[in-house]
């Protein structure tokens, strides 16, 4: 076996304690989403409660899994279902993702969950529809034992220097770019 094949071993740290991590899945590539959705399984298999909020409009999209997560017993917010936006400001995915963040930011708070996942949360903080940091100061704040997870492409830098772990999921090729369209049973 090449040396290239063996595992890394990082430099010996003193082991430290924390109540809870934050987890960045964020790139360009496919995967953030599902891997977020591959540690709420585990999550729920350790009795833990779950809690997902969606920060897009995302229409019949994410059925798929929502409908087996809450199933499972997870709390799935989602426009239309958690929660409404009710106007008809132009703008309604600005909307519905400042009225997303405002149930985040209590769910964060609350202690009610051990693994809170804020699904392509980087959006709305990219685009200026929720104020990044006030989203930085409430992840810092959160109640101690909550994880939680943020998804998205282009994670802000302040949101990564807070992160215990951050993932780029980096895009080799995806069958989108061949014409392929969006799968059920798989993209979603
Ligand atoms: P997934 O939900 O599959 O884990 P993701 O969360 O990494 O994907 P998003 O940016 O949230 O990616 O996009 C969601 C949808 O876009 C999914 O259907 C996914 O397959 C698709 N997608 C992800 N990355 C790419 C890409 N590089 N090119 C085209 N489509 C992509
Ligand atoms: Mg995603």
């Amino acid at each position: 076996m090449s040396s290239d094949a063996l595992p890394v071993h990082h430099p010996p740290r003193e082991r430290r304690n924390v109540d809870s991590l934050l987890i960045v899945n964020t790139g360009d590539g496919k995967g953030k989403s599902t891997a977020a959705f591959g540690t709420l399984m585990r999550s729920v298999a350790r009795g833990w409660p779950v809690c997902v909020v969606q920060f897009m409009k995302s229409g019949q999209w994410r059925v798929g899994e929502a409908e087996v997560a809450r199933r499972l017993g997870v709390t799935w917010l989602t426009h239309g279902d958690g929660f409404t936006w009710e106007s008809d400001d132009l703008d309604r995915s600005a909307g519905i993702a400042r009225e997303a963040w405002r149930i985040a930011s209590q769910v964060l708070a609350s202690g009610e969950y051990r693994l809170v996942i804020l699904d392509e949360v980087t959006y709305p903080m990219n685009y200026g529809w929720v104020d990044t940091a006030a989203v930085i100061e409430a992840l810092r704040s959160r109640f101690a034992t909550t994880n939680v997870i943020c998804t998205g492409r282009n994670a802000p830098a302040e949101l990564v220097d807070l992160a215990d772990t951050v993932t780029e999921m980096r895009n080799v090729k995806h069958a989108y770019q061949t014409g392929v369209r969006a799968r059920r049973g798989i993209d979603f």
